[in-house]
């Protein structure tokens, strides 16, 4: 065992339904409004759908330095990422598109705002078996 390994949290294990799901994404009925976004110093700055470039795999490099603010919240595929803005606590859908591949390390992805009824649908349809919970993130397990 390494340090590192030593002092990670133990992750907590949640059952993939309903209930979590909705832990996860909050009310599936909330709609988060124009004007409500347009109050939030993070998403006032960002559009309702971008597409950004990485190289290497640093994600950092392509994306708007405001986009760069949006906390980790789920991590469904290392291709499907759901982000969440650290101050409204707005979801975005950060999607990698390997068709799009244009030499090594580079990978084009497409950072989508969703609503919490279309990030609440979005999980609900993966085929997990259970959801981990470490520090504030939540993994999917297959
Ligand atoms: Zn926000």
């Amino acid at each position: 065992m390494t340090e590192e390994l030593k002092t990670q949290p133990i992750p907590k294990v949640y059952p993939f339904n309903r209930d979590t799901v909705r832990l996860i994404t909050g009310d599936p009925e909330l709609v988060l409004s124009k004007a409500r976004l347009s109050i939030c110093e993070v998403c006032s700055r960002l559009p309702d759908s971008a597409e950004l470039n990485s190289r290497q795999g640093g994600l950092e490099a392509g994306v708007p330095d405001v986009a760069a603010r949006l906390a980790d919240h789920v991590e469904i595929r290392t291709s499907l990422r759901l982000l969440k803005c650290p101050t409204c606590g707005c979801l975005y859908k950060l999607e990698r598109h390997s068709e799009f591949l244009s030499g090594p390390g580079e990978a084009s992805w497409t950072l989508t705002r969703l609503q919490a009824g279309d990030a609440y649908e979005l999980l609900l349809g993966q085929p997990a078996k259970a959801v981990l919970r470490r520090d504030q993130r939540w993994l999917l397990e297959w």
